[in-house]
């Protein structure tokens, strides 16, 4: 087990299981689990860092080895299951048998991607491992930055690379490690500037000093120094570690003895020593450190997590109040628990067709697809109404021939006015029509659904009230329609009261701005009859516009909900149909019990993540996590 894991699997194991519970739980499905990128100069000890960390071989050495951005993604597996790597890069993508050829395959795809040789490019090569070996934690390997370019590199190297850094660094979730080898001057480092430029707080920057056993004779206390944080201060401080040389690479000194070698380095050191006393070096304090970075990450996801999960829970426990506890065996309670079931769905269809908040806690509106529908239907009595000017005007020509009786000019002649408003008024009684079955589905839906919510479980007793729901659907549609259809024909009769009819005419004679006594020719006759239509359309269409929802919405709504509840009552009256009525759903006990299970987990969760999370005082934490339902017991030291 590497360094890294280790502690991973003391301090952020609770953490990665609580957000994996959450996953599975539907909550918090993209929370970004922080990535630690290193950056540095050509061959500071960058890959060296990654590898010792994570235990797995990273291409390294001298030169630019490292030539795109590597993501090594780590996932942990169940102990037993197989180790599987992928690799994947543009639209390649190659799955790996053995750890032993990952550095090959690295190798393959950087050639692959920046040519053979030195070139670099910004393209990410993607490795994937999943092993029980390893934490769920992602590390990027990003190309040193390089001061000159030499023969064979593009000009602008340098800025290429760092444009490349900065894509990974800027990142919120991640942890940024600054690697900087002890044989250089720290403050002439571009890495350092660039972690600060993007994270000026110094909030996940770290330090790290690589190479402390090429350090140059004489600067050893510089570096203490700059450990100790006096030099150029960062708020996160430094580490110093030492990796594997070009020498012990070659004489395959094993990740494991390393570990051990750097300790001995350090505790032998002269001026080191005092480091590693004051827990600033080697590869597992580093990892120390780490690990608590990702816990405080963790930790500040806390809060945005809980209401999630706060959510969730009220969710999870307003579905078990519907499926309840099932009917009682008791005969008589059993009769009880059947009215009050069909009680409360009374209730809840008489506070629908009324608008009023359900019982149930479900979200039902059927007003809101109503006024829609509503307001469709004004649209279309105001569209026919244009329509219908725009005919007439087309029709002018043709006045004299078609419509001009014995009347002289002047005149318009009644019986043309009439037939023509009542053949406008018969093209709207089928959109009425439609409306009204339009709406009919709507609200059979809604019926419908309040049925479901209210009868969860009982399939009989809901196939029984679904069989009701149609059939006064159809019977309130039916009388509906007739009512419609009556309407219309009253329609046919042209009336309005006097006064409506003359303050309509003079009020459209203001409108028509272009209206003044004309010659008497028959434009002008065409004109004064248009006027007229024109005002009694607008009186009549008015009239429809409310007629037509009232009859709907006392037919479809009201109507629909007394009959609804009347022919309920009746059902309860059958006692033969009780059993049947109250046989429950061969599975409602599986569904019961997964949802207990689930809201179980969900209060063991919260109370979890209560307890990780801020405020520390114990007494605090102990009422939320009461409150939020939960009767264990309680061992302290979490968090
Ligand atoms: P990178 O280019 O920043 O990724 O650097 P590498 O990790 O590839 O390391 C460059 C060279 O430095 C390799 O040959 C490493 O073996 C060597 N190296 C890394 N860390 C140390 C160290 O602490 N001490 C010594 N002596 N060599 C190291
Ligand atoms: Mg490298």
């Amino acid at each position: 087990m590497n360094t890294l894991n280790q502690q991973y699997e003391e301090k952020v194991r609770p953490c990665i299981d609580l957000i994996d519970s959450l996953r599975s739980l539907g909550v918090e499905k993209d929370l970004a689990l922080p990535a630690i990128a290193v950056i540095g100069d050509q061959s500071s000890g960058k890959s060296s860092v990654l590898e010792a960390l994570s235990g797995v071989a990273l291409p390294r050495g001298s030169g630019i080895v490292t030539r795109c951005p590597l993501e090594l993604k780590m996932k942990r597996q169940k102990s037993g299951e197989e180790w599987y790597g992928k690799i994947s890069y543009q639209d390649h993508e190659e799955d790996i048998d053995d750890p032993a050829d990952v550095e090959k395959k690295i190798k393959e795809a950087q050639n692959e991607m920046a040519g053979i040789g030195l070139g670099i490019s910004d393209e990410l090569i993607s490795l994937e491992i999943a092993s029980p070996d390893v934490p769920d934690l992602t590390l990027i390997d990003l190309p040193g930055i390089a001061r000159v370019a030499v023969k064979g590199q593009p000009e602008n190297i340098g800025d290429q690379i760092k444009r490349l850094i900065s894509k990974f660094i800027k990142k919120q979730e991640t942890i940024s490690l600054v690697v900087v080898p002890c044989n250089v001057d720290i403050a002439t480092t571009e890495a350092l500037k660039m972690a600060q430029e993007v994270d000026p707080d110094g909030e996940r920057t770290l330090g790290i000093l690589t190479k402390p056993d090429l350090v140059d004779k004489g600067t050893e206390e510089t570096v203490v120094d700059i450990v100790h944080n006096e030099v150029i201060h960062l708020k996160k401080g430094y580490m110093i570690v030492r990796c594997r040389g070009q020498k012990e690479i070659t004489e395959k000194v094993s990740l494991t003895d390393a570990i051990e070698r750097e300790e001995a380095f350090f505790k032998d050191h002269t001026f080191f020593n005092a480091l590693y006393d004051d827990g600033h070096a080697t590869i597992p304090k580093l990892a120390e450190k780490l690990t608590l970075e990702l816990v405080h990450h963790i930790e500040k996801s806390l809060p945005r997590l809980e209401e999630q999960i706060e959510v969730k829970l009220a969710q999870t426990q307003a579905e078990m109040e519907r499926y309840g506890s099932g009917p009682p065996t008791d005969a008589a309670e059993r009769l009880t628990f059947l009215i009050d079931k069909v009680t409360a769905f009374n209730q809840d269809a008489l506070n629908l067709t009324v608008g009023e908040e359900l019982r149930c806690g479900e979200k039902l509106n059927v007003f809101s697809a109503l006024r829609r529908e509503f307001a469709k239907w004004r649209d279309l009595l105001d569209r026919s109404g244009d329509d219908f000017n725009v005919r007439i005007e087309k029709e002018v020509e043709q006045y004299e021939d078609k419509y001009r009786g014995r009347e002289l000019p002047g005149f318009i002649n009644y019986k043309t006015f009439e037939g023509m408003i009542k053949e406008q008024i018969k093209k709207l009684e089928e959109p009425a029509v439609r409306r009204l079955k339009d709406i009919g589905d709507i609200v059979r839906k809604v019926f419908i659904q309040l049925a479901h919510i209210s009868f969860t479980g009982f399939p009989n007793l809901l196939k029984a009230v679904k069989a009701k729901i149609e059939s006064i659907k159809q019977e309130k549609e039916s009388t509906a329609e007739v009512t419609l259809r009556t309407q219309f024909k009253m329609e046919l009769i042209v009336y309005t009261q006097d006064r409506t009819y003359s303050n309509s005419l003079s009020e459209r004679k203001r409108e028509e701005e272009d209206y003044e006594e004309m010659q008497l020719d028959s434009k002008a006759t065409i004109q004064e009859l248009m006027l007229h239509i024109k005002s009694y359309y607008r009186i009549a269409s008015l009239r429809l516009a409310d007629q037509i929802p009232l009859v709907i919405r006392y037919q479809m709504l009201q109507e629909m909900a007394t009959d609804l509840q009347r022919e309920m009552l009746q059902m309860l009256q059958d006692k033969g149909d009780l059993e049947l009525l109250l046989k429950e759903d061969f599975d409602i006990g599986s569904k019961r019990a997964a949802l207990q299970s689930r809201h179980k987990l969900l209060v063991l969760v919260l109370v979890i993540s209560y307890i990780l999370s801020s405020p520390p005082s114990y007494s605090k934490k102990l009422v939320r996590c009461k409150s939020a339902g939960y009767s264990g017991h309680f061992i302290w030291g979490l968090g």
